[in-house]
């Protein structure tokens, strides 16, 4: 297991865990880019949204469900919040395990577009 969220996951790396149930876990983000910065990963090992599989569909719903309750624990969903999951190198993704960045706590500026 080479997976650095499964070790989150699995308790073998430190994490600052917000949120777990069956199908996902969360935690905050090591270098924040907003004053909440989360990370919602599935359990399952999945690399990206391109490995997503039919069976997989709850397991995605449920990323966006704990995404709903994550904000509203953390006292940010009425103001509002932006999700971004990364997919490939021009999607920017390091990790190659699903997250999704739950990004919320003041308000956020557009900043996507090729890179120049
Ligand atoms: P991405 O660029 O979408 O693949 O995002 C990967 C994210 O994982 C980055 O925001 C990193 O700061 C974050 N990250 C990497 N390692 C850790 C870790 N050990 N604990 C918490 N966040 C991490």
């Amino acid at each position: 297991m080479d997976c650095i969220f499964d070790k989150i996951i699995a308790g073998e790396i430190p994490s600052k865990k917000v949120y777990e149930d069956n199908f996902v876990f969360a935690f905050y983000d090591i270098h924040p880019i907003a004053p909440v910065h989360v990370l919602i990963i599935p359990k399952k090992h999945i690399e990206s949204i391109n490995d997503l599989e039919e069976g997989d569909v709850e397991i995605v719903g449920n990323m966006f469900l704990a995404a709903k309750k994550i904000a509203f624990d953390l006292g940010i969903a009425e103001k509002g919040y932006k999700l971004l999951v990364r997919t490939g190198r021009d999607g920017g993704q390091e990790v190659p395990h699903i997250h999704m960045h739950l990004l919320g706590g003041a308000r956020l500026r557009e900043d996507i577009g090729p890179v120049k």
